[in-house]
């Protein structure tokens, strides 16, 4: 895609001259594009949890109310689905900040880090009875920016709580080879249906059958979050033995 400027020089010797510049739109018409689906897309997933708060309290001051059994349910409706108001809003501005923060890289520990990540949802996997294993040896440092790490740690450990079967593993592994290093998720989870682990990543994406009340942006936010620090990140999956998540990234990249 060409966006194209015209440059006219004034009349000499009764001569006209047109200078045509030519340059490549390309990226720039793709990223506005990338930016309107966004908006449409977010405006859309906030304006269905709305349109049924609405409706259920519309439905309540018509009369439900009265019925304590009615009234009961709809306000467990309504919260819920406030609840989902809030999580949507917070991926929405976590989404548009990754990348705008704080970019400085910063030497971090790697086991002691997951294991303060895997402390905050402690309840969420001994509810699950998850059996967890953080295999990256003690000792491991790599320079990170912070922000991002948090933002892939916790998306992909969530992950692997949500869509893991009761009493399932899951695993944090790490490697290193020359100047790359690597992160590895893996859950004994549902898995993803083949042909779909490349869509996950895209933004509101989630798999059909997805039960629980996610947003659909995690792992948009860990691509995002990824890119930030010029790594790479793919799925492997089956809905046999689970998923697992490999993070790779280069050292002394800025
Ligand atoms: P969500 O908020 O729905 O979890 P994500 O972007 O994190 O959004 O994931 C997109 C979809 O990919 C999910 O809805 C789910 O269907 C699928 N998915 C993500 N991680 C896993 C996993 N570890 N195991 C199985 N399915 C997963």
């Amino acid at each position: 895609i060409y966006e194209t400027t015209v440059v006219y020089s004034p009349k000499v010797h009764h001569k006209f001259e047109i200078i045509v510049l030519l340059y490549d739109a390309t990226e720039t018409v793709r990223s506005k594009q990338i930016e309107r689906d966004f908006v449409n897309n977010a405006s859309h997933e906030l304006r269905t949890p709305i349109t049924s708060i609405a409706g259920f309290a519309d439905t309540l001051l018509n009369g439900a109310k009265d019925d304590p059994e009615t009234l009961d349910n709809f306000l467990r409706i309504i919260k819920a689905e406030s609840d989902k108001l809030v999580q949507l809003t917070d991926d929405i501005l976590t989404m548009s900040r990754v990348k705008s923060g704080e970019r400085e890289r910063k030497e971090i520990n790697l086991h002691k880090y997951v294991d303060q990540q895997l402390k905050l949802v402690e309840s969420n996997i001994s509810s699950m009875n998850l059996h967890v294993e953080n295999n990256i040896p003690a000792d491991v440092n790599e320079e990170v920016i912070e922000n991002d790490l948090f933002q892939i740690v916790k998306n992909l450990i969530t992950n692997a709580i949500s869509y893991n079967r009761k009493g399932g593993k899951i695993k944090i592994d790490y490697g290193s080879h020359h100047d790359r290093w690597k992160l590895v998720v893996s859950d004994t989870g549902i898995g993803i249906p083949l042909g779909q682990t490349d869509r996950v990543f895209e933004r509101f994406y989630r798999v059909n059958n997805a039960t629980k009340g996610g947003t659909g942006l995690g792992l948009a936010i860990v691509k995002e979050a990824v890119d930030d620090m010029n790594g790479s990140v793919r799925i492997e999956s089956d809905e046999d033995s689970g998923t697992t998540v490999i993070v790779k990234f280069k050292r002394d990249i800025n």
